[in-house]
């Protein structure tokens, strides 16, 4: 099923997770399927390393048996930086050919030290390839805070445009930590006439270190509330890690009353995280099925 169509029913609750790094045992990913596919998620996407090499085989594996194997919906990442046209064009023979029929086109993080290659340059060149060659539904990324790189909020609203105008089906927004950028960003979007389904990325935070990590790699502004959370429970894991999955309800609460289309759900590779939260979370989303729509 292409994801675009889930929206039309119910407020779509989705999960991440990425492929195990090279040297971690291949069962651990399996066993987080395991534990995730019990959530009935209505699709989970994978990650893929930009630059493609042997991870994105894992990619699509991961992907084929999230679908095949287990009988959920699946998304395939695909960034794009470093592809050429014709690797871009394998990758996606591949996906089609097991029956994989999401792909959420990026543009990939740039690494200072690699002198640019590939025949993309942003996530719009790849989803319009992909619209003219595929029949694939296609998820783009977007940004409640801005893309890092953008000169402004106007400017990369109007790219996002311009990548729904080339074929993005649905968006998936990077992590926040503050509903109120999301609303901001969704009121704006629809101004500038973006009228494909939103979902809002949400990660629970459960140590330190990983939100250290995404503020400098996405520029996401901590809360003064976050940061008291953070501040208290900083060197109890076990409290770190329940405040972060209270903070995550809170949010997701707060986002299902306004309306929201969807929560994609940033795992992690951490079920237990990721069942409290849906456990926490179920009833509000089949209440939001039956009313908001
Ligand atoms: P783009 O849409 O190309 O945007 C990048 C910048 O260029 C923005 O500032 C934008 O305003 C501007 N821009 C866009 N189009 C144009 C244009 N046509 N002309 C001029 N300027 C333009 N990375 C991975 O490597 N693997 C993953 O699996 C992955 N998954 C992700 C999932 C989600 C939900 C999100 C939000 C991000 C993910 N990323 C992943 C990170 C992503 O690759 C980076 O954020 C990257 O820096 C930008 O990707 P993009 O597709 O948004 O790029």
């Amino acid at each position: 099923m292409k994801t675009a169509e889930l929206f039309e029913h119910k407020t779509v609750f989705s999960l991440e997770v990425f492929p195990p790094k090279p040297d971690t045992d291949e069962k651990v990913i399996y066993d987080t399927l395991n534990a995730l596919s019990d959530i009935s998620p209505d699709f989970i996407s994978v990650t893929y390393g930009a630059g493609g090499g042997k991870n994105g085989l894992k990619t699509i594996q991961i992907a084929s048996d999230i679908q095949n194997r287990y009988g959920v919906e699946s998304v395939a990442h695909l960034p794009c930086t470093g592809l050429t046209r014709a690797q871009a064009a394998a990758i996606l023979d591949s996906l089609q050919a097991h029956g994989i029929e999401n792909v959420l086109a990026l543009r990939g993080d740039r690494r200072e030290d690699s002198a640019e290659t590939g025949d993309f340059c942003h996530a719009s060149d790849l989803i319009s390839f992909i619209k003219e060659h595929y029949d694939f539904n296609i998820i783009a990324a977007c940004y409640p805070e801005v893309h890092p790189e953008s000169i402004s909020a106007v400017d990369d609203l109007k790219w996002l445009r311009h990548k729904v105008e080339c074929g993005a089906d649905h968006l998936i927004t990077q992590l926040f930590l503050d509903n109120r950028y999301f609303m901001e960003f969704r009121e704006k979007a629809c101004i500038a006439g973006i009228d494909v389904p939103i979902e809002a990325g949400i990660m629970p935070v459960t140590n330190k270190r990983q939100i250290e990590r995404m503020v400098k790699l996405c520029g996401v502004q901590l809360p003064k509330k976050f940061v008291r959370v953070l501040e208290k429970y900083e060197h109890n894991e076990t409290a770190l890690r329940d405040a972060g999955i209270a903070y995550a309800i809170d949010q997701i609460t707060d986002l299902i009353a306004e309306g929201v289309d969807g929560i994609h759900l940033y795992t992690m590779n951490n079920p237990y995280v990721a069942q409290k939260i849906f456990e926490a979370v179920e009833s509000l989303i089949s209440v939001s099925c039956c009313t908001a729509r």
